[in-house]
């Protein structure tokens, strides 16, 4: 079986054979969220993708330094440098609070939320303040090769320059300076100071009541949001390293910027492969808070929306984002959503059918023995090009078919030997438990008596607030279970709780 890996390569708009810069490793950066707000369902999918790329990356034999920022500085709101107030100081500012007090928060939502849905943390999770001062290295680095110009205290990539020397600015979004040019920006802000309309910032100066700054040597300020992610790729993974990703949204402005100010900093490439994940969308429209077409993981786990029949677990949830490829968008509807918990439910039933089969011991190689054989081989194969979730679960469906049909004895064991018979078992456990990450919550459920007593005691109060309309507590209690990993579903039937 060949070993190879096939990546989508974004930047080249094809697949290619992942070579890695180092033998044996692999580096790879990925955007991570900006903590201004609780983390959202289609920033779950995106991290969900490449956790599943982390952990086959890992099971192919890679030793893989996987880095996710965190951006607490920088993001803006609006576009990148019209002057529009950063995203965590205005919270900070409407919540009365510190602004790394909105940070902390939310980078604690986020990591429940990751730690609910089973991803495995990051290598090194770097935030963009915690990195100014190698922010404004790279900025002098990007002047000194006179890729950038200071105007009013506020530093500027050209990319009128960097294009003209045929360093290929648009190359990953496939725009052209041509339509750059004749983009008109004139309601910005910060639009006269620019040379060039497709000019960004890297470094900003602050306004008085700007709450987050530092000094620099072109003013007190801070860094633009693209130059965090190229300071901070170059730092833990190099200058040149395998893997960048994030959302596709990203491509343009964000990641065309950090191509331009890696190549202006040091005059090379950033990553070799980009992947970009396609976008979350919800009955076949992009989700979105401002028409109410959205949902919160907490919403799916409680059932309470009115987009959904019933409660989902964050397993189920994961399972549905496999069924789609990262490249594909992922479109969540109810009924997507409870085939998923089927599919999920006859995936664990397989497997704990075929962990409990023994073979007789008089077993030969026939037909059988080599459908599975070559069955197990193309669900690797499936994962080697280009992390095809979907259809390396279709083939590990087709290989339930075969377990049940051992299990029920329509199909002869005589036919496979105890070693494919051993291969399938651990197959299965691989895949589901290491590569996909999905964990058998029913498992955790009930299996500690005290536990048990008590959730059916704190059940039992929340049902009583309901009764009373006292809403507060109900989420009161709801929230704080949440906070412990402990999810309540309500349906018709009653509530029940499980583990994450
Ligand atoms: P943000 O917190 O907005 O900077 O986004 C964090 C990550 O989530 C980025 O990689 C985004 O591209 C990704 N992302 C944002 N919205 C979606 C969506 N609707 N579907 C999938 N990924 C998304
Ligand atoms: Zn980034």
């Amino acid at each position: 079986m060949s070993h190879t890996i096939q990546i989508y390569n974004s930047l080249k708009r094809q697949k290619e054979t992942f070579e890695p810069l180092v033998d044996g490793r692999v580096g790879m950066y990925v955007c991570g969220p900006t903590v201004y707000s609780d983390v959202h369902l289609g920033n779950c999918r995106t991290f969900v993708s490449f956790d599943i790329i982390y952990r086959y990356l890992m099971y192919r034999g890679f030793q893989v330094r996987y880095v996710r920022n965190i951006t607490d500085v920088g993001h803006l709101v609006g576009d990148v440098d019209t002057g529009g107030e950063d995203k965590i100081s205005e919270r900070a500012r409407l919540e009365q609070v510190e602004p790394m007090e909105v940070v902390q928060r939310y980078s604690n939502g986020f990591h429940s939320m990751m730690s609910i849905f089973n991803t495995l943390p990051p290598s090194i999770e770097p935030r963009a303040t915690g990195h100014i001062i190698e922010q404004i290295e790279m900025v002098q680095d990007i002047l000194d090769n006179g890729y950038a110009y200071v105007q009013n205290g506020s530093v500027y990539f050209n990319t009128l320059k960097f294009a003209k020397d045929n360093k290929g600015y648009g190359q990953l979004s496939g725009r052209v300076i041509d339509d750059l040019l004749a983009e008109s920006r004139d309601d910005l802000k910060n639009q006269s100071e620019k040379k060039h309309p497709s000019d960004f910032a890297i470094w900003i100066k602050a306004e008085p009541t700007h709450l987050m700054r530092w000094n620099s040597p072109w003013s007190v300020g801070f860094p633009g949001w693209h130059l965090e992610c190229s300071a901070m790729s170059t730092k833990y993974l190099g200058k040149t390293f395998d893997i960048h990703g994030g959302g596709n949204d990203l491509k343009f402005p964000h990641h065309e910027n950090e191509i331009a100010q890696n190549h202006g900093a040091c005059g090379c490439t950033p990553a070799r492969y980009w992947m970009h994940t396609n976008m979350l969308l919800m009955n076949g429209r992009k989700m979105s808070k401002s028409d109410g077409n959205t949902i919160t993981p907490q919403q799916l786990f409680s059932g309470d929306s009115e987009h959904i029949s019933k409660a989902y677990s964050p397993m189920a949830i994961r399972f549905f984002m496999l069924q789609s490829h990262y490249r594909s968008t992922l479109d969540l509807t109810d009924e997507a959503l409870l085939a998923a918990e089927k599919g999920f439910r006859r995936l664990l039933e397989a497997n704990q059918s075929l962990q409990k089969l023994t073979h007789p011991g008089n077993g030969s190689a026939g037909a059988l023995e080599q459908e599975i054989d070559q069955l197990i081989d193309q669900t690797f194969k499936e994962m080697d090009d280009d992390f095809n979730t979907p259809k390396a679960l279709a083939r590990l469906f087709e290989l339930a078919t075969r377990v049940n049909g051992l299990r029920d004895g329509h199909l002869p064991f005589d036919q496979i030997t105890e070693s494919t018979l051993d291969r399938l078992k651990g197959t299965f456990e691989t895949f589901i438990y290491d590569i996909f990450g999905l964990k058998d919550e029913t498992q955790a459920d009930g299996d500690d008596d005290a536990l048990s007593g008590l959730m059916d005691l704190i059940i039992d109060i929340r049902q009583n607030a309901r009764a009373q309309k006292d809403w507060a507590t109900s989420d009161k209690i709801r929230d704080a279970l949440t906070a412990i990993k402990i999810q309540l579903k309500d349906s018709k039937e009653g509530t029940t709780w499980s583990k994450a």
